[in-house]
């Protein structure tokens, strides 16, 4: 049976990312992925619990974390043995290690006392260790007993289940702490009976209202399916009530259609499919929805708890967790800042592969720099780069959703908010942003802008440092004329780009002169002098005082023998003067040499 998942509102959207996902990394390609929606036969998924189960299995592997960090710890302790100086070090190490390993131990006594006690000996020999030989023995004795199957199996199992279970699920299905002593393939299964089995079942029942069976084989089929210890209960209900109701009572197969169709089968609240296997909506389908979305509000309306959701969306949520990212935040509790893990996802309206694209990289960057920058501004980057044909609409209503939902603690959608001609700039000259080379500053760049903030303030330090460090001043150019290009932008509502040009025109010019007084100099061995005159302009743009800016940059013109622009000295309409300013400043301290600006494009 062919089924459709269509992208929908954020939590759907972020399932079917996570959908894909899952089955990716099991080496499924059996979905056809079109702009908005996705398409499988129902059939493809009868393992998907396998595959459910192996994903988050793989993602937090203990016996291969362990592994890692008891490898990098002994090299460290290993290393630290040999020097006597750093004795401290050395017992800090030890420390660190051991605390980490007794967390795990603490679990696998719970599950096998034997290798608890090999394990605790091993562990109790880390203090005295003296040679490099005793630490390889206890380091692989250790592995050793991580990898024994049923132990990691356990653990990993026990892990997985636990954050399922206290961000998204509660205790549902086999999250339920109930369960934790059954074994891994039993859990397997009981994930199959409450996600997989009712969506498979369906295509039995739509088979029996195309009139594929009589009435005989359908008897047969029920028999067999009500003892089917698989099968979810909301199913088998149905199978009993037509067993009981129609083929015991010699009912027509007409009659069982019926029935099918008008009472057992119903229409989804959430994707709107009708004649779907359904179940009542409860909490458990994904805590975090109850709070997070103002759109939801229908949805819970006068408290009708008799809201029916089909067995696809339901698993579909059920991937939640595996198509959103984990970042980390530092947020203020009780006064004291501490490191958060929250959950989040980027949603947007665009196809299903560019929000594949999009989060998957959001992901990666967001791992790689942790806090360092605003992980937004290069969310934002990123979608400009892969996505050229990104509408303004689109940009103006990306939002990310973030929650760290224990207990509903926190949840919330943070939406960018993009201005206007913030996101004109972004869509119409994404190059002038993608130009600038330092990916720090182009970061920080993207950060002000969408934060509202002032470039001017930006440029001016970048150029105040780059006296001292002799830094490239290229980029700053580049911002200047991100600056003057918003200012055009913020102006008019209907196309600037003659504006934008002939503003863009204007900053190349003062960029060029500077560089042209800049390499003078620079062949007379003279350029140094000009170290006191730029920081006295970028003072004066500081503070805003212009006379004594324009003084000293005719000075210096006027100095090499140039003819003072009239732009410099008049109001223009669509440039200030700091920004010409900075332009000016930036090609008097630029080390490129024979890199005239552009005087011409904008
Ligand atoms: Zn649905």
């Amino acid at each position: 049976m062919n089924t459709r998942v269509y992208l929908n509102e954020w939590f759907i959207n972020a399932g079917i990312i996570g959908f894909l996902r899952i089955l990716k990394h099991n080496e499924q390609d059996f979905v056809i992925i079109k702009d908005n929606y996705i398409e499988f036969d129902t059939n493809n998924i009868k393992d998907f619990h396998k595959y459910y189960f192996k994903y988050f299995f793989d993602k937090y592997n203990i016996a291969q974390k362990m592994e890692n960090r008891i490898e990098k710890s002994f090299n460290k302790i290993e290393s630290l043995l040999q020097n006597k100086e750093q004795k401290d070090t050395l017992k800090q190490e030890k420390k660190s290690i051991k605390e980490i390993l007794k967390k795990q131990l603490d679990k696998i006594k719970k599950i096998d006392e034997e290798t608890y006690e090999e394990m605790f000996e091993e562990y109790s020999r880390i203090d005295k260790v003296s040679t490099s030989e005793e630490l390889k023995q206890i380091k692989d004795n250790l592995i050793h007993n991580f990898k024994k199957e049923y132990i990691n199996k356990k653990i990993t199992l026990n892990l997985f289940k636990n954050i399922l279970s206290k961000n998204c699920f509660g205790q549902q299905s086999f999250l339920n702490v109930v369960k934790n002593s059954l074994p891994y393939e039993e859990q397997e299964n009981i994930m199959y009976k409450d996600y997989i089995s009712n969506i498979i079942e369906m295509e039995t029942l739509q088979e029996i209202v195309a009139g594929k069976y009589s009435i005989e084989e359908i008897k047969e089929k029920l028999e067999q399916k009500i003892s089917d210890e698989s099968i979810y209960k909301d199913i088998k209900d149905i199978y009993t009530k037509i067993n009981k109701n129609f083929v015991r009572k010699n009912k027509t197969i007409n009659e069982i259609s019926n029935f099918i169709n008008n009472e057992a089968l119903n229409t989804c609240s959430m994707c709107g499919k009708e004649h779907c296997t359904t179940s009542a909506y409860t909490e458990g389908n994904f805590i975090p929805l109850a709070v997070s979305s103002e759109n939801m509000k229908n949805f819970f309306w006068e408290q009708n708890i008799n809201i029916q959701i089909c067995d696809i969306c339901k698993l579909i949520l059920f991937c939640i967790p595996a198509g959103v990212t984990n970042i980390i935040k530092t947020a203020k509790e009780n006064g004291k800042y501490i490191e958060k893990e929250i959950l989040s996802f980027v949603n947007y309206d665009t196809s299903v592969e560019n929000l594949l694209k999009t989060n998957n990289s959001f992901g990666i960057e967001s791992k790689k720099e942790r806090t360092q920058y605003n992980p937004y501004a290069d969310l934002i980057l990123d979608i400009i780069n892969q996505n050229a044909k990104v509408s303004e609409w689109q940009l103006k209503n990306i939002f990310v959703v973030e929650f760290e939902s224990e207990y509903l603690a926190y949840s919330r959608m943070e939406y960018f908010n993009i201005k206007s001609y913030v996101a004109k700039l972004f869509t119409k000259y994404p190059e002038m942003l993608t130009n600038i080379k330092d990916y720090k500053y182009r970061i920080q760049v993207v950060d002000y802008l969408l934060k509202d903030k002032d470039i001017d303030k930006l440029v001016n330090q970048r150029l105040r440092d780059a006296i001292s460090n002799k830094n490239n001043t290229t980029d700053s150019y580049l911002a200047t004329k991100v600056k003057v290009t918003l200012q055009v932008l913020k102006k008019g509502e209907v196309l600037m780009n003659d504006e934008v040009k002939s503003a863009n025109k204007q900053i190349g010019l003062m960029y060029a002169i500077g560089q042209e007084i800049k390499e003078t100099l620079k062949r007379q061995n003279n350029d140094n002098k000009l170290d006191g005159y730029i920081y006295k302009m970028l003072n004066c743009i500081k503070t805003n005082n212009r006379n004594e800016f324009t003084d000293v940059a005719i000075r210096i013109l006027w100095s090499m023998g140039k003819d003072v622009p009239q732009i410099l000295v008049k109001n223009n309409e669509n440039v200030e003067w700091q920004e010409l300013g900075h332009s000016f400043i930036a090609g008097l301290s630029s080390n490129i040499i024979n890199n005239k600006g552009d005087k011409d494009n904008g």
